[in-house]
């Protein structure tokens, strides 16, 4: 099933490995532990994010040939764009990356594009780290600590968990897996989960103070400001989980946090619980992601964005 992806290994030596803009942990993890697969295979890889890694992912152990803001110069035998569904996510210089490499879209999302010569796309799989193990298992690559790490990150974060739907057995099962090369679930658990600086908390209530709910409870919304962040010496990054949070109310089944990007621009993060399908309404908006986990940019002021998304949300 992996024969091209084998192929390309086997035959190259330089390969770049890159995914979405504001990584998350399965994008973090994924890219990590691919790099640890191939620096093992002594090959020559390179991750390149957009976006820096938030504090909460900084003690898993890095590529040394890590590159942010614009991807490196160069051709590559192989360029692995991982749980990335859609091309231009992968930030600034992506169209450039056509011409410097075949590319190999490895992504578990509902939403993917075709976007590489060989696209291994699985909707079923909790994470792109799951597909990833497969990969390996396949190619008979040894498992690392490092690599291991780097993947039960992936699967843990991405499953929420082990709390959201798309956790399946095989997320338990290549987790249990990792324990055995040395992974610690409370270690891991505590450096994602309880580590976060004071000031997130003092961000958090300035954000739970705009909390809004909609239709007899059942949609609950909370808005992030350019100027919280900096009344609370915060950024981007400090956010991570809030919708997550505002999703535990009872009864609801859509939770929504809206990031002011600039004056009249908003990333919107949504999530369900459910059947509920916020991927076809992050679709509506020119996003996408998951059934129950998507987002998208709208323009807009803060009222007419709520009012489009209630819309969006209650129509028929
Ligand atoms: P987020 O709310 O940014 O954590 O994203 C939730 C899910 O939706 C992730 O799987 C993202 O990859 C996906 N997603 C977020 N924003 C976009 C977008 N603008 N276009 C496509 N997918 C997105
Ligand atoms: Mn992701
Ligand atoms: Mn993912």
């Amino acid at each position: 099933m992996f024969r091209k992806i084998k192929q390309i290994i086997d035959g190259g030596n330089k390969f770049l490995i890159t995914t979405h803009i504001d990584p998350d942990g399965d994008a973090i993890g994924s890219c990590f532990s691919l790099y640890w697969a191939l620096d093992g295979l002594q090959k020559n890889p390179f991750v390149y994010m957009r976006d820096r890694v938030p504090y909460m992912y900084e003690f898993l152990p890095k590529p040394t040939q890590l590159f942010y803001n614009e991807p490196p110069d160069g051709t590559y035998d192989g360029i692995f764009i991982l749980d990335c569904g859609n091309f231009f996510r992968v930030g600034n210089g992506h169209e450039r990356l056509k011409s410097q490499g075949p590319i190999i879209n490895i992504d578990h999302h509902a939403t993917s594009e075709k976007f590489g010569i060989i696209n291994i796309i699985n909707q079923n799989s909790s994470s792109t780290g799951e597909i990833l193990y497969n990969i390996y298992d396949a190619l008979m690559i040894p498992i690392s600590y490092n690599i291991a790490v780097n993947l039960y990150t992936a699967i843990f974060t991405d499953t929420g968990s082990f709390r959201y739907p798309n956790t399946n057995s095989e997320a338990f099962l290549i987790c249990e897996k990792m324990t055995k090369f040395g992974v610690s679930p409370a270690h891991v658990a505590q450096m994602v989960y309880e580590n976060h600086p004071k000031e997130r908390f003092v961000l958090l209530g300035e954000v739970l103070s705009s909390l809004e709910t909609y239709e007899n409870d059942t949609i609950a919304l909370a808005v992030v400001t350019k100027e919280m962040f900096h009344k609370t010496n915060t950024a981007k990054e400090y956010t991570e989980g809030f919708v997550e949070f505002i999703k535990e109310i009872r009864g609801v089944n859509v939770a929504i946090l809206m990031k002011e990007l600039s004056d009249n621009q908003y990333k919107i993060s949504m999530r369900s619980k459910g059947d509920t399908d916020v991927a076809l309404i992050c679709n509506h908006f020119g996003g996408g992601g998951h059934r129950n986990a998507a987002g998208c940019t709208i323009n807009g002021s803060i009222i007419q964005i709520k009012d489009r998304l209630k819309e969006a949300l209650t129509k028929p």
